[in-house]
C-alpha cells in the first residue's frame, strides 16, 4: 500500500465497503441509521456497527463514523447513548456537523478521536483553529476551496488540525451545511440527511421580471461533479493534506472500486514522484459510471462557466452520440468520436435520449435498454433497436443527445479488478541453537510474538536459514497480509522443521488478526444529565423589532420606523460607512452583516467590517473565533448560519460572547420556543418575516448567464445592473443576490413568516424579533414592519398580522420552515 494521504471511500452498505477494501481504501466512511447526511443508506448500530469495524481492521483499513447531522434538542439522549455505544465500538473517528455534538462527543468518549464535517462549511485556517479547540483532530475543508485557498490554509497554519478534501464526486451547488432549499420547500433537511435535490430541478432566469432565453442550459444551479484525478500530484505536493475523500454513499459498488482504485493508483504513483498513468479509457470509466459531467471544479479556481452546464441535472454517463433520424421501429445516431475510447454502443448498453428544452424533471427520460445495433456505414451511423414498447420514438428528436447510463462491460471490468494486496508484515525470527525460536510480527500499531515449545537442536544435516524462513513465512496467500521486511538473526546451526514453521506462522497471523479486529473501546464517561444553568434569567421587557435591509432604499424606509437596530447586508462594502453613520446619527443601533463565507484572501472584508465599529452578525464560525481571539471586538451577534439546532450548540455559541443568537432554520416554531427556554429567551432574535435564504453558493449565477466572464476580474459586474430572480416549475420567482465575495444566495420566493407563532414566543420570553428583506420596495418594508409593530405593541391580532404580510411580501407568504407538523410533541429538552 502507498504513503501519502489517505484515500478514503464511501460505503453506503456492506457491497460499497467491500468494494472498498479490495480497490485499496486506506480508509471508509460511513453512517449508521440516524444521525448521518445520508438518511436512506447506513449500518445499525448494534449489530452492524461492530462487525463493519472488524471487517475494516481486519484489513488494515480505517473506519469513519459519520455522526453529521444537526441534533435537535429531543434527541440528544439518544446522541449521548449513540456516543457511547461508539466509544465501546471504536471507530477511527467519527465525522460531526453540530458545534454542540462535537463538544459531547469529547465529554463523552475522550478518546473518540472527532473530525469536522465538511457540514461545517470551514473554508479559512480560523475556521480550522475553531474546529480545533472544540476538540476536532481534523476538519473536512469546504469543497468550494482552491488549491490555491488551501495552501494558504496551510501555510496559515491549522493548530496541528489535519486536513482533508473532496477529490471525487457530486457537489452541493450550495456550501453544505448552508442549503435550506429542501426545508423551505418541503420541510425536509439537508442538514439532516433529508436533501430534496432542489438544486438539480430546472429554473428559469428572470431579469428585471423578464424571461431571458438561455438555449439549452435549464438547469441553473445544477453543478457537475469533481474529478481531481489529475490534480493528485499537486495536492500531494502541497503536504498537508491527510485525507482525499470519494463522494458518494448512495453510489453502487462499482462507482465505489472504480473511484477508488483510480485514486489508490494516482497518489501510490505521485508519491513515488511518478507521472499519473491515467489512460483515457480510465477517465471514461469513470464518467461511464457515475456521472453528471466531471470537472475539476473549485478546486482548480474561480470559474463561474465552468461549474454548471445546465443542460441536465441527473447521471449522463459518456455522452455516446446525436440522433440523426427517428423511425417508427429504429433510432439512427451519428456516434460522438470522443467517446471511443471505450466499445462502442452494442446490445445491452442502458442509454438515454436527452432533448434539453422540453423534458420535466419529473417525467421519466426518454430511454431503455439497447437490442440491437446495426451498423451499415462504417461507424457513421448507428441504427438503435430496442425491445418492443421499451421507448417511445414520438418523444425522441433529431439532434437529441445519446447518453449511456449502463455499460455491462464495466461490470465486468470492475469484477477483475485485482483484489487488494495484503498488509505488509514485518517479521523479526531470533533462531539461536539451543534456544526456543522466537518470532516477532508487525503489521502497523499491532504486534505478536510467537516462539517455539520447544528449544532448537543442533541441525545434523541443513540448519535453517533466512531463504527457508522467507519461503515458509511468507506464505500468507488467502490472509490478509504478505510478507514485508524480514530481519533475522541466526546463532549456531539451529534446526527448525517446515511444520514448526507453518505451526508458527499461522499462530502470527491468527494472533494478529484478532489482534487488529478487537473493537478499540476507549474510555467512557457518562455526560452531565443535569440540566445547566440558564445564562441570564429573562427579565420583562417589551418586545422590540430589528431590521436587516440589503438597499439603500429599504434603509431609508426603515429608518422611518426606528427599529431597535438596524442590519447592513449590502453588496458592496464601501456603500456601507455612510450608511452606518446615517443610522448611527438616527440614534438607532446598527450592524453589518459578515459573509457566511470567508476564504483565505478575504481578511481585508473583516478589517474593514471591524473598522466600521459597529456590532456585526456573524454569520461564520471561523469569523466569529477570530473576532473574539482578536479581542475588543464590537458587539457579535450569531445568525441562522451558525446553525444552532439545540441548546449545547447555542449556549456553547453564546458562551462565545455573541450578545444574541438567530437559530437555525431547520427549527420549527415550537422547537424555537423550546430553545428560548433552555438558554434564555433575551439572548435569541428568530426572524418572524424573511426570505429564506435557500441556497448558498460559489457559482455565480450572474456572471454564468449575463457575461462571459470567469470571475469578478472579467465578468463586467453584472451584479450591479440586474435584478435577478430563478423561476421554478410552480412559478415562484426566487430572488438571488451576490455578496462581497461574488457569493450568490438564492432566496425562497415568498416571505416566511410567523405571525401564528408570536403569541407563543412571547409566552417562551423572547423579545427580540427580525424581519428581513430582498427584493421589497421601500413601501413594502414600511407596510411590513408597520404590522409587526402594532403586534407586537398589543394592537394587531395574529391573523391579521398574517393577513398585512401576505398583502405586503411581493410574492406571498408562508410558514416555511417554521410549519410544526401534525401530532408533533415538544419532547423534553434535554441538557
Ligand atoms: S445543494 Fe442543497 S438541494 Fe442541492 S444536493 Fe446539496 S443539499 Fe441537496
Ligand atoms: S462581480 Fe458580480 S457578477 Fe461578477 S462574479 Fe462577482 S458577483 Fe458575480
Amino acid at each position: 500500500m502507498g504513503k501519502g494521504p489517505e484515500v478514503m471511500s464511501p460505503a453506503g452498505y456492506w457491497p460499497q465497503m467491500r468494494a472498498a477494501i479490495e480497490a485499496g481504501a486506506d480508509a471508509v466512511y460511513f453512517g449508521l441509521r440516524h444521525f448521518s447526511a445520508r438518511a436512506k443508506t447506513g449500518f445499525s448500530l448494534e449489530e452492524e456497527l461492530p462487525e463493519a469495524l472488524r471487517l475494516l481492521h481486519s484489513r488494515g483499513v480505517k473506519g469513519y463514523v459519520t455522526f453529521n447531522t444537526l441534533v435537535f434538542d429531543h434527541e440528544l439522549r439518544a446522541a449521548m447513548a449513540t456516543l457511547e455505544k461508539l466509544a465501546e465500538a471504536g471507530p477511527d473517528a467519527i465525522i460531526v456537523q453540530d458545534l454542540g455534538i462535537a463538544a459531547l462527543a469529547r465529554e463523552i468518549a475522550p478518546d473518540l478521536p472527532v473530525h469536522g464535517s465538511t457540514q461545517m462549511s470551514i473554508t479559512s485556517a480560523e475556521g480550522v483553529r475553531f474546529a480545533g479547540r472544540l476538540g476536532a483532530t481534523r476538519v473536512v475543508l469546504a469543497r468550494e476551496l482552491s488549491l490555491k485557498d488551501i495552501g494558504a490554509i496551510i501555510e496559515a497554519g491549522t493548530g496541528g488540525t489535519e486536513l482533508e478534501i473532496f477529490v471525487h464526486g457530486a457537489l452541493c451547488v450550495s456550501y453544505s451545511g448552508q442549503c435550506f432549499s429542501s426545508e423551505a420547500w418541503g420541510g425536509r433537511s439537508a442538514n439532516r440527511g433529508q436533501c430534496a435535490q432542489a438544486c438539480r430541478l430546472p429554473y428559469e432566469l428572470l431579469v428585471a421580471g423578464a424571461v431571458l432565453p438561455l438555449g439549452e442550459a435549464r438547469y441553473l444551479l445544477s453543478p457537475g461533479d469533481l474529478y481531481a484525478l489529475q490534480q493528485i500530484p499537486e495536492i500531494v505536493a502541497l503536504g498537508g493534506i491527510a485525507s482525499l475523500k470519494i463522494e458518494g454513499r448512495y453510489k453502487d459498488a462499482d462507482y465505489v472500486a472504480l473511484t477508488t482504485a483510480a485514486y489508490r493508483k494516482a497518489v501510490d504513483e505521485a508519491w513515488a514522484g511518478r507521472a499519473l498513468t491515467v489512460s483515457a479509457a480510465d477517465e471514461l470509466r469513470l464518467e461511464q459510471v457515475y456521472s453528471r459531467g466531471m470537472g475539476s471544479q473549485f478546486l482548480a479556481g474561480t470559474n463561474h462557466q465552468a461549474v454548471v452546464r445546465g443542460r441536465a441535472g441527473r447521471h449522463r454517463g459518456l455522452l455516446m452520440g446525436r440522433v440523426a433520424r427517428v423511425d417508427a421501429a429504429a433510432i439512427v445516431v451519428i456516434p460522438e468520436t470522443a467517446t471511443q475510447g471505450l466499445a462502442p454502443l452494442k446490445p445491452g448498453d442502458g442509454v438515454v435520449f436527452d432533448a434539453a428544452d422540453w423534458r420535466s424533471p419529473q417525467e421519466a427520460e426518454e430511454g431503455g435498454r439497447i437490442y440491437e445495433v446495426v451498423d451499415a456505414r462504417g461507424g457513421k451511423r448507428l441504427t438503435l433497436r430496442f425491445g418492443a414498447g421499451a421507448v417511445n420514438a414520438a418523444r425522441i428528436r433529431p439532434g437529441d443527445l445519446v447518453w449511456r447510463t449502463h455499460d455491462p462491460e464495466l461490470d465486468k471490468y470492475v469484477k477483475a479488478l485485482p483484489a487488494r494486496r495484503g498488509q505488509p508484515v514485518c517479521v523479526e525470527v531470533t533462531a539461536h541453537e539451543g534456544e526456543r525460536l522466537r518470532a516477532v510480527w508487525t503489521v502497523g500499531e499491532h504486534r505478536v510474538e510467537v516462539a517455539s515449545p520447544e528449544a532448537m537442536a543442533r541441525a545434523a544435516q541443513r540448519p535453517v536459514d533466512e531463504a527457508v524462513l522467507r519461503e515458509q513465512l511468507g506464505r500468507l496467500g488467502g490472509t490478509a497480509y504478505e510478507l514485508g521486511e524480514l530481519t533475522v538473526d541466526i546463532a549456531g546451526a539451529p534446526f527448525a522443521p517446515v511444520s514448526l514453521l507453518n505451526q508458527m506462522r499461522r499462530q502470527a497471523v491468527e494472533a494478529l488478526a484478532a489482534l487488529q479486529s478487537a473493537p478499540r473501546a476507549g474510555r467512557r464517561r457518562v455526560a452531565n444529565p443535569a440540566p445547566e444553568a440558564v445564562l441570564r434569567e429573562a427579565a420583562p421587557q417589551p418586545p422590540q423589532m430589528h431590521v436587516l435591509v440589503r438597499t439603500a432604499e429599504q434603509l431609508d424606509a426603515a429608518l422611518a420606523m426606528r427599529p431597535a437596530s438596524i442590519t447592513l447586508d449590502y453588496l458592496e462594502l464601501y456603500g456601507l460607512q455612510p450608511s452606518v453613520a446615517r443610522v448611527r446619527a438616527a440614534g438607532v443601533a446598527v450592524r453589518v452583516a459578515s459573509p457566511r463565507v470567508l476564504k483565505p484572501a478575504e481578511e481585508r472584508i473583516v478589517h474593514f467590517l471591524r473598522k466600521l465599529e459597529c456590532g456585526i452578525l456573524v454569520r461564520s464560525a471561523g469569523l466569529l473565533d477570530s473576532l473574539v481571539q482578536a479581542g475588543a471586538a464590537p458587539e457579535l451577534f450569531g445568525d441562522f448560519s451558525l446553525n444552532a439546532a439545540n441548546a449545547r450548540t447555542a449556549r456553547l455559541l453564546l458562551g462565545m460572547g455573541l450578545q444574541r443568537l438567530t437559530p437555525t432554520h431547520d427549527l420549527n416554531a415550537d422547537q424555537i420556543a423550546g430553545l428560548a427556554r433552555a438558554v434564555d429567551p433575551l439572548r435569541l432574535e428568530p426572524a418572524v418575516y424573511h426570505h429564506l435564504p435557500v441556497f448558498h453558493t460559489e457559482h455565480c449565477v450572474f456572471c454564468r448567464f449575463l457575461s462571459s466572464g470567469t470571475t469578478h476580474e472579467n465578468c463586467g459586474h453584472p451584479c450591479e445592473q440586474h435584478r435577478l430572480a430563478l423561476r421554478d416549475e410552480r412559478g415562484m420567482a426566487h430572488p438571488v443576490m451576490a455578496d462581497v465575495g461574488c457569493r450568490n444566495t438564492v432566496f425562497g420566493a415568498e416571505a416566511q413568516q410567523a405571525a401564528g407563532h408570536l403569541t407563543a414566543w412571547l409566552g417562551a420570553g423572547l423579545r427580540h424579533f427580525r424581519v428581513e428583506f430582498v427584493h421589497e420596495s421601500a413601501a413594502e418594508v414600511r407596510r411590513v414592519m408597520a404590522a409587526l409593530r402594532e403586534a407586537l405593541e398589543g394592537r394587531m391580532g395574529a391573523g391579521e398580522l398574517a393577513r398585512e404580510w401576505q398583502r405586503a411580501a411581493p410574492q406571498g407568504v408562508t410558514e416555511g420552515s417554521l410549519f410544526v407538523p401534525k401530532g408533533y410533541a415538544q419532547f423534553p429538552i434535554l441538557p
